[in-house]
């Protein structure tokens, strides 16, 4: 049994008032029957820990353990800071800095190293849906940025289509259980356990559509951007996924 995640994922979004946020959600939801995270910026991410059965998460990382990175962060960081998973290979990130899925991988791995979770994100572009190439895409990326020591417990799928990032656009409840299940299969036959992977939708989750996203198959739950940024927002999206 897959135990489900609310994710929430704050982006470069937050200065000391936002742990209020954090605070609200772990007294809203004491005892949650699925999983809830909140990766806040770096910068608030130790204050933001502790907080009740709100775990906390990076939004990225370094490969390396330390070293002379400049502005980078290491998984073991971030783990002392509190984090118990880390975001890799977000779209942004993809597009921003131009990762690869091998550096995703290494970041990936990195995590599993400093004993956190990660959440590994895939997608296709607008134009890659309209090419009709999307599982393809996702294909490529599942195997390049899914290191072979992933296991059920120390790794999250997030499937994100690119063009539903931000946009309020959303896919069809159709193309997310298609793409869903692609995913699985693609884990079940790879991982010994793939069937346990979660797999997150993600892309302009909100309070309106959230029942109907986690009544598709496959769907373990979500990556919340903007949504996620007020506890009133945020709130009926974990209980949606509670009612699930
Ligand atoms: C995200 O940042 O991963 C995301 C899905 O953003 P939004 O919910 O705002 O579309």
């Amino acid at each position: 049994m897959r135990r489900k995640l609310a994710a929430g994922n704050w982006k470069m979004n937050g200065t000391t008032d936002s742990l209020g946020v954090v605070a609200e959600l772990a007294d809203t939801h004491p005892d949650p029957s699925v999983d809830v995270l909140i990766c806040p910026p770096a910068t608030l991410l130790a204050r933001a820990a502790g907080h009740g059965a709100i775990a906390v998460g990076g939004q990225d990382c370094h490969a390396a353990t330390s070293g002379a990175h400049t502005g980078d962060i290491s998984a073991d960081m971030l783990k002392d800071a509190g984090a118990t998973y880390v975001i890799t290979g977000h779209s942004e990130r993809r597009t921003d800095h131009g990762e690869t899925d091998a550096e995703i991988a290494a970041k990936s791995q990195a995590a599993y190293e400093a004993g956190l979770i990660a959440v590994i994100c895939i997608g296709e572009t607008l134009d890659e849906r309209e090419g009709g190439t999307t599982l393809t895409v996702i294909d490529t990326q599942l195997a390049g940025s899914i290191p072979e020591t992933a296991t059920a417990a120390n790794t999250v799928i997030a499937y994100e289509p690119v063009w539903a990032i931000g946009t309020g656009k959303v896919p069809t409840t159709g193309q997310i259980a298609e793409v869903h299940a692609h995913i699985r299969s693609r884990l079940s036959e790879r991982f010994v356990d793939g069937d346990g992977m979660r797999i997150l939708y993600g892309g302009s989750v909100k309070a309106s559509n959230a029942a109907e996203i986690f009544a598709v198959p496959e769907v373990d739950g979500a990556l919340v951007g903007g949504a996620s940024l007020k506890a009133a927002d945020f709130s009926p999206i974990i209980s949606a996924l509670e009612n699930a």
